[in-house]
């Protein structure tokens, strides 16, 4: 089945202010909160997601967005935490 998903990015360019990064060690690992249902959870990055991590190309347009959030390529975009994002973002679907 295709994946429904097409990388719009629209359930993620209003979370900054519900998904906060309380404290990082480097661009790696990060403890963070939900603040929705706050729910604390600890994120971690590595490989290339890292690499996307640090690149912010594009991202300066949503102010509003996720703070793991990036754009891969023109209008789509990328968690850079998805393995180890929170409940509510795993609970998500589309409608
Ligand atoms: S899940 Fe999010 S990124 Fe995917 S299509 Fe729905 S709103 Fe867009
Ligand atoms: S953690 Fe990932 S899925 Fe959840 S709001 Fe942020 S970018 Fe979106």
């Amino acid at each position: 089945m295709p994946d429904p998903c097409n990388r719009c990015g629209k359930c993620c360019l209003h979370m900054r202010k519900y998904l906060v990064i309380e404290q990082s060690i480097g661009d790696s690992q990060h403890y963070c909160r939900f603040k929705l249902t706050n729910q604390r959870f600890f994120a971690s990055i590595g490989g290339n997601e890292l690499m996307l991590f640090r690149d912010k190309n594009g991202m300066s347009a949503y102010p509003d967005a996720c703070p793991f959030l990036r754009m891969d390529s023109p209008g789509s975009f990328y968690c850079t935490i998805y393995s180890s994002r929170p409940d509510h973002c795993r609970s998500f679907t589309c409608s």
